[in-house]
């Protein structure tokens, strides 16, 4: 059965490029976006950087004043300690004996008077006032941490509220020479004293600052809530010291508070220490809008690119296929669907350099339709044109191999290269044609062809013309002999292959 000529698979470059056109658009958005992802990153490094440092300046510069203050106001305290033990100091008026005592103490608006409590707690000497009303402390941490321990320096309490203001008392142990208890000294500072600090200082709303001791105890904190004042951050089970160490930063939900900041700790060994908070988001806040402007444009932009590729890569896959169509026109026989003959004349150079090269036969077949004028005048040219197309058809159904070239060689003459096929199968071949054209023809006028074989392998020096030539000239014969026959090529001088 005859089944229609064979699709013809032609050559198409374009959409390779189209492809690549693809994947390049492709790898530079992936890299493009990389750099742009880099380049935030890097931002938002420099602004918690920046951040880091201004808080860093910050906690230093509190903690510095505290410390500096409270190292003024224990040299006082000092200072009162060591002149009770002044054996004169029983003898003097109690003016004389508070110049002496309190000649060189600090009367700054946030300082309490320095008081001094006997060995029993008991109010003895104010610098406030000549006559102090009674009063005992034996009862309060500052007293009994003294009475107890003989070592312990200067003391600082926990927040609490002192002479009706909330503060901090700082107490020394008074001494005899041999080491005996014999009072407490002990002032106070007062919390207004970091309000003022505090205030002086450009903060945000949400900026945090926290005082704290050496022991991990809040001393005051920034925004100012009772509630956490005096409390040690050690009862806090969600809290690690590792978590913020001496000079370190924390970035994260804060022990207070569930709004993450980024938290610094300020570096210095004093007796506080200070750690100053500012909200993420605030601290982010320039680099998102930024990072959101910029995104927005990267985003434009590889959408842009993308869908300007993508209407590229569409154009170059038409054009190819327009391309594709046009090659295929030039190279096809309009009225048969076969090679036509320019597409022959370039496959048999191929196919003859390769042949040479791997040293392997070419077969050709050449067609010619049998006394096909004479079917013209009695049937008319068009009705010849459809038998054309029929020879056309049964080469094709004979012809099946990659490699295989058939083409109209020109009027009702037709050329089949077969390469790499020894000259009985190129005989077989040209046979099968032979029987198809007969037996298709046998319904309607009587249609046969002629066929001639030549095959050989060629050698350096040799033309594909020897080629042609030989099946022209085998072709003739086959007309000579009576046609509808195939004849080989016998041709003693050319190395043919049997
Ligand atoms: P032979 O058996 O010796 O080949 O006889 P022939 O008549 O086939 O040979 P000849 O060369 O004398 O005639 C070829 C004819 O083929 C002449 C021409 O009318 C016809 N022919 C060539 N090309 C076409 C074509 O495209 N269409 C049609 N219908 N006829 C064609
Ligand atoms: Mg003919
Ligand atoms: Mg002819």
């Amino acid at each position: 059965m005859l089944s229609g000529w064979r699709e013809v698979t032609a050559r198409r470059p374009w959409r390779i490029s189209a492809k690549l056109l693809i994947i390049s658009s492709v790898v530079t958005v992936i890299g493009f976006s990389a750099i742009c992802v880099n380049v935030m990153l890097d931002m938002r490094r420099g602004e918690e950087a920046l951040a880091r440092q201004t808080l860093e300046n910050l906690a230093t510069t509190i903690e510095s004043d505290v410390n500096r203050n409270i190292e003024i106001y224990d040299l006082s305290l000092k200072a009162v300690a060591s002149s009770m033990l002044l054996p004169e100091l029983a003898t003097v008026s109690k003016p004389i004996r508070q110049l002496i005592l309190f000649d060189h103490a600090i009367t700054a608006k946030h300082f309490g008077a320095i008081q001094v409590f006997d060995t029993d707690g008991r109010l003895t000497i104010d610098a406030s006032t000549l006559d102090p009303l009674p009063e005992v402390r034996s009862e309060e941490d500052y007293f009994r941490v003294h009475r107890d321990n003989p070592d312990i320096g200067l003391f600082i309490s926990r927040p609490m509220l002192f002479r009706g203001a909330y503060s901090i008392v700082l107490s020394r142990r008074i001494s005899d020479t041999d080491g005996g208890f014999m009072g407490v000294v002990a002032g106070s500072i007062r919390f207004s004293y970091f309000h003022e600090l505090f205030e002086r200082l450009n903060l945000d709303r949400d900026d945090t600052i926290t005082v704290l001791k050496r022991d991990r105890t809040i001393m005051m904190r920034r925004p100012f809530d009772l509630e956490i004042i005096g409390r040690n951050l050690n009862e806090r089970q969600n809290w690690r010291a590792d978590n913020l160490k001496a000079g370190g930063s924390y970035a994260g939900q804060g022990p207070v508070d569930p709004t993450p900041r980024l938290y610094v700790r300020s570096t210095s060994t004093g007796p506080m220490f200070v750690v100053a908070g500012k909200p993420l988001t605030a601290v982010f806040e320039l680099w998102q809008r930024e990072a959101y402007r910029i995104g927005a444009v990267v985003l434009a932009l590889i959408l842009f690119m993308l869908a300007s590729t993508l209407v590229l890569a569409r154009e170059i896959g038409r054009r190819a296929e327009a391309e594709g169509k046009l090659e295929e026109m030039a190279t096809t026989d309009a009225l048969t669907g076969l090679k036509n003959r320019r597409k022959f004349d370039s496959v048999i150079e191929v196919e003859w350099r390769r042949a040479m090269r791997q040293k392997t036969p070419v077969a050709l077949l050449m067609i010619d339709a049998d006394h096909f004028k004479a079917y013209n005048d009695t049937f008319g040219h068009q009705a010849g044109d459809q038998v054309l197309v029929g020879i056309a058809i049964c080469i094709s159904d004979a012809v099946s191999r990659a490699g295989d070239c058939a083409a109209r060689y020109g009027g009702e003459e037709f050329a089949v290269l077969l390469p790499n096929i020894s000259v009985t199968d190129a005989f077989k071949v040209a046979e099968t044609i032979r029987l198809k054209v007969q037996g298709w023809s046998d319904d309607q006028a009587s249609t046969t062809v002629s066929c001639g074989i030549a095959s050989l392998v060629p050698t350096a020096g040799m033309d594909p013309s020897i080629l042609v030539a030989a099946a022209d000239k085998a072709l003739y014969a086959a007309k000579a002999g009576g046609r509808n026959q195939s004849v080989v090529a016998s041709l003693p001088q050319l190395s043919l292959v049997a």
